[in-house]
């Protein structure tokens, strides 16, 4: 089967090429992989910058089909359409694990990462990270699941947004803006933040629901926020831009006694400063990946059509053109890019 694998430890070092279809563990689902979405951590892994284990296939997002089943998988049938956990294995028995908080298992070991992953004909994975889509949900946006349920997990377990709150998201690429729909769903007046690079982001932040947009190059963002919240300053701050300077600018606008909740990773080296978290008592909170709960809220979500996810897909390449999505990725000039890997294919 054709797969986009990283084949060594260094910059770059992806190459698509032929491997052998994976054999599905007496737990494991054989999926055929529909559509499969790249993510700013395929980004840090073409740069070396986050943790992987080469040769590895790539990808953690995606929606498939079920193609085959080890002996030991119950409530699953060929032929369903699924979305998946990308944490493939923890140790289980550590306190976080315990305590259903594997995605912070010293021992996880996810999908397009340290196992083989999703940008790729098949996929093996877990049955039990499995969650069945109905057939009428649309596989290309199915394959935003993953995304979204870390969204939904920064929004509803590692923040309190509630309906009349300002918040602020900070960064309006597709995690952004998954971060605006969730908290306009929430009941919040959303306000997005970015920079002239973001323009047309911006534009599809204000079509999505935002109360106003801030291009804080040629706007001053604080001004905007006190004229906003009669100078309190918001209550949530949603930080999904990964720059350091934006951190900065949107604690010194976030009201004293405010959540400031940290979704995705930077590589800036970021300064904060922290005596402003002592003098507002602001909560800083971090979030990595989610939770089983946050997947099933997601999936919830996506069957009622609670929030028009389907237009964040800016572009679809197939898995040969690998690098001009990643090119494409790395530029910024869309919102999310997929590849479809086998919507013409049949089972
Ligand atoms: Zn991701
Ligand atoms: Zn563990």
């Amino acid at each position: 089967m054709k797969a986009l694998v990283k084949y060594e430890k260094g910059v770059g070092n992806f190459i698509c090429k032929d491997i052998p279809v994976p054999r599905p563990g007496e737990d494991e689902a054989l999926i055929k992989v529909v559509y499969a979405g790249i993510c700013g951590t395929d980004l840090h892994i073409y740069h070396d910058t986050y943790p992987n284990t080469p040769p590895v296939v790539l990808g953690h997002e995606f929606s498939g089909i079920i193609v085959s089943l080890g002996s030991r998988v119950k409530n699953f049938s060929v032929g369903d359409r699924v979305v998946s956990e990308t944490n493939q294995s923890y140790c289980g028995v550590c306190e976080l694990c315990q305590d259903a908080r594997y995605c912070l298992c010293n021992e996880r070991k996810a999908l397009g990462q340290k196992r083989d992953g999703a940008f790729a004909e098949y996929v093996a994975v877990k049955s039990s990270n499995l969650f069945k889509i109905s057939e009428s949900m649309d596989m290309k946006t199915a394959a935003l699941a993953e995304p979204l349920s870390c969204v939904v997990h920064a929004i509803m377990e590692r923040s309190t947004i509630q309906a009349g709150d300002v918040v602020l998201v900070s960064g309006p690429g597709p995690i952004g803006l998954m971060a605006l729909m969730i908290s306009v769903l929430q009941g919040a007046r959303v306000i997005v933040c970015g920079t002239s690079t973001d323009a047309n982001r911006l534009q599809m932040a204000k079509t999505l629901g935002a109360k106003r947009i801030v291009d804080v190059t040629q706007e001053d963002l604080k001004t905007v926020i006190d004229e906003e919240t009669n100078n309190r300053g918001c209550d949530v701050v949603l930080e999904c831009s990964g720059f350091g300077k934006a951190i900065q600018n949107s604690l010194s606008v976030l009201k004293k006694r405010g959540i400031f909740t940290q979704i995705g990773l930077t590589e800036d080296p970021t300064l904060i400063d922290t005596n402003l978290l002592c003098f507002k008592e602001i909560d800083y909170r971090g979030c990595l990946s989610k939770t089983n709960w946050s997947w099933r809220r997601t999936v919830r979500l996506m069957e009622e059509r609670a929030i028009p996810l389907e237009t964040l897909v800016s572009h679809v390449f197939k898995l040969d053109d690998w690098q001009q999505a990643i090119d494409a990725a790395m530029q910024r000039s869309g919102l999310k890019i997929v590849f479809d890997i086998g919507s013409e294919t049949s089972l």
